[in-house]
């Protein structure tokens, strides 16, 4: 067999930006003023950046050239005719509505999908969707299999997976018209963006045709879950990405996607879809809240970069590097005995904040503290998804409530950071954890009016 030299980067790097390195003491400041909350830091001030892979991409040559196409007519211009061939191409279904971004997308079908008081049932919603169904007085239910929920389980090649024993008793115990939508989020970020099997996707469209529930899939990560399915899946080695995709979509009614993750482009949101009731109903929804149907709130340029950026992030050697470049980090992680979500997701490294700081108990939310020391200590940025960003009320009792998983998440933007950069996560977290016994917790001291969107101004203090 032919050996294999070609495991590098598949681009060369034509532009670079400049990033400012910072002191230990500036840092303490600086999170002192964002009452110790990464969201309030200011970007400048950090010198890698694994808040989120959402709009972060480095776009290409070829993006950027088609961006000087761009048709900025009003009604049916030529860049969103090539967005709807590149969607057809890679989801395989007709109907193609731009959106401003993702949310645009889960609002319009939220309102279609979500009734009040009916179940809507998910591997793991997205928050943006979660909140829109608490608004419309569904209610979202998460029935990933239990494996996903345990950040401490072995390594399993597909923990998004839906488990449809939990989704059956929600019928038994509710009525064969309790749900009104099952929503199969592709790859499931909560959890450590971990992906759904081709068989799994299937087994629920079969198990939803019976019961006459619709499908979604929300797909912001499709092509990184095509790419688990084609390696870890039986029979998909040879197949091609997009036939894996189309394959995919086959087995829903609707997608919603954000453009921000794998359309590789820095804004934008679809809803691509066979229903073609609910094509005209979005459209409507478009037409109020987004922008004309064949803008959706997009500009033209917008829409040449996503219509390349669909078809560079269905590709082999594309998905190789990225999933590549995130399984580095997480192995580099684990040869430090750092705890992480095993296996290694699609779009960064989840790690396992009970098991780094075991004495700090949930309430004193340690992948905050996780988060604090990290930057503290190296300028980098990671985001709590633990008992700040999931915790919350109970409805009845007003006691507080807290999430099965507290995880640190590390996002890899896509094509931005060299494994230089990962490295110095390394570094730093190796020497956070060398000395764990001496962090302690923290205290909420601000949340705001929303607890489901806490998160994002909350401030602490340190214990
Ligand atoms: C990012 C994301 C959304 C929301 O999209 P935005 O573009 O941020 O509005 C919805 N669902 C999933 C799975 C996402 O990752």
């Amino acid at each position: 067999m032919e050996r294999n030299f070609q495991h590098a980067e598949p681009f060369r790097i034509k532009v670079v930006e400049p990033i400012k390195k910072t002191t230990r003491a500036y840092r303490t400041e600086a999170l002192k003023e964002a009452q110790y909350n990464a969201f309030r830091l200011k970007a400048e001030d950090v010198y890698v950046d694994c808040l989120t892979d959402s709009g972060t991409t480095a776009m290409s040559t070829e993006q950027w050239s088609a961006m000087m196409l761009g048709d900025e007519s009003y009604a049916g211009c030529k860049s969103f005719y090539k967005l709807e061939a590149s969607a057809q191409e890679v989801f395989g279904m007709p109907y193609v509505q731009p959106t401003h971004q993702g949310r645009g997308a889960d609002f319009i079908m939220a309102q279609y999908y979500a009734k009040p008081g009916k179940y809507a049932i998910g591997n793991m919603h997205f928050d943006t969707f979660h909140g829109n169904a608490e608004i419309l007085g569904a209610i979202p239910v998460d029935c990933v299999i239990d494996a996903g929920l345990d950040a401490a389980s072995p390594a399993e090649d597909f923990k998004g997976n839906i488990d449809l024993n939990k989704v059956q008793k929600i019928l038994d115990e509710h009525g064969p018209d309790s749900i009104s939508v099952i929503i199969i989020t592709v790859t499931c970020n909560n959890n450590g963006g971990q992906p759904v099997s081709m068989a799994n996707i299937k087994a629920v469209s079969e198990f939803a045709q019976a019961h006459n529930i619709p499908v979604v899939i929300d797909s912001a990560r499709l092509a990184e879950n095509a790419w688990f399915i084609k390696t870890r899946e039986p029979g998909y080695a040879d197949k091609d990405i997009r036939e894996i995709t189309r394959e995919m979509f086959s087995y829903c009614e609707t997608a919603t996607m954000s453009s921000k993750k794998d359309g590789l482009v820095n804004i934008g949101g679809l809803i691509v879809t066979r229903n073609h009731d609910f094509y005209l109903y979005s459209n409507v929804q478009a037409i109020v809240h987004e922008g004309f149907i064949t803008y959706g709130g997009q500009s033209g340029r917008d829409m040449e970069a996503l219509a390349v950026g669909l078809l560079e992030a269905t590709t082999d050697d594309y998905l190789e590097y990225r999933i590549n470049q995130v399984k580095y980090l997480g192995d580099r992680l684990k040869e430090k005995g750092i705890p992480c979500v095993e296996p290694s997701g699609g779009h960064g490294i989840y790690v396992d904040a009970r098991r780094f700081f075991p004495h700090i108990p949930q309430p004193e939310f340690p992948a905050q503290r996780l988060v604090v020391a990290l930057y503290q200590e190296a300028g980098i940025r990671a985001v709590e998804m633990g008992g700040c960003a999931f915790g919350g009320k109970d409805p009845v009792t007003g006691e507080p409530t807290w999430p099965a998983l507290e995880l640190m998440r590390i996002s890899v933007s896509r094509r931005v950071y060299t494994n230089n950069h990962l490295d110095c996560i390394v570094d730093a977290l190796e020497y956070i954890y060398s000395k764990r016994d001496e962090y302690r917790g923290m205290k909420l001291i601000y949340e705001g009016p929303i607890t489901a969107l806490r998160h994002f101004t909350a401030g602490f203090e340190l214990l």
